[in-house]
């Protein structure tokens, strides 16, 4: 069983680990300036166990109850913890307790909530401002959130200033979700826009999370930092409810 499954995630490994290394090689990237996050969330502690032995460092997951418990089940492995998934302001402060970069801080009532969290853990977080790239968005100043989530491009100078003042947080960069319809390439290239605004007031903000297993390629062209990957290396997940 357990000899099968490594096979599999070894194999979805080396076809994305081919994908990037295509990818840099074509847009004269270096393949250490990009790093990969494994996306786990749905799939079992077994798995992250079994991708720590084929060398993956940094691990992705969406949900606290399943990031902290698997966070805790798998301490000794000293993995990277990424949240990439929609935070609730009642989970920041569980997440900011075991998470080492929160990719998904969208709105001002979530940074004091993270920081108090990492205070109270004695730790550091980083944190990326997430951006929503639906252009209906900046049609409609008016609307709600982004319906991937994320920050009005307009309003992440204010969320990047408020999360570089708050104790225990660092602010690292931008993260964004392509929205479904559309060119990624469009959307990646805003991301880096929205980014290299950033970096005008917070030099140290350098990252730039973007692409999943679908448009990995679009956005290493586009400059990403980060690639978020679940599906192209583990396998299908069964749909979130
Ligand atoms: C699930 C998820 C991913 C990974 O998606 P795949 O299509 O499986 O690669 C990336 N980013 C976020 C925010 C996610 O929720």
């Amino acid at each position: 069983m357990t000899g099968a499954r490594l096979g599999e995630l070894r194999a979805g490994l080396a076809d994305v680990e081919g994908r990037i290394a295509r990818a840099c090689a074509s847009t004269g990237r270096h393949r250490g300036d990009v790093t990969l996050v494994v996306v786990t969330k749905t799939f079992p502690a077994g798995d992250v166990r079994l991708l720590a032995g084929l060398g993956v460092v940094d691990v992705g997951e969406a949900r606290d109850q399943e990031a902290s418990a698997k966070a805790a089940e798998l301490a000794d492995l000293g993995l990277r913890w990424h949240f990439v998934g929609r935070l609730q302001t009642n989970k920041a402060s569980s997440v900011a307790s075991y998470a080492d970069v929160v990719h998904s801080v969208d709105r001002e009532r979530l940074v004091g909530a993270l920081s108090r969290g990492a205070r109270r853990a004695g730790r550091t977080v980083d944190c990326l401002v997430q951006v929503g790239l639906d252009t209906a968005l900046d049609a409609d100043p008016e609307s709600g959130p982004a319906a991937r989530g994320g920050a009005r491009p307009a309003d992440v100078p204010a969320l990047a200033a408020a999360v570089a003042a708050a104790d225990g947080l660092r602010l690292a960069g931008v993260m964004a979700v392509a929205p479904r319809d559309g060119d990624p390439a469009d959307a990646f290239a805003r991301l880096a826009d929205v980014g290299a605004l950033m970096r005008v007031d917070h030099p140290a903000a350098t990252v730039v999370s973007a692409g999943m297993s679908g448009d990995l390629e679009a956005a290493v062209a586009a400059g990403a930092t980060h690639l978020r990957v679940g599906s192209a290396v583990l396998g299908s997940r069964p749909p979130l409810h």
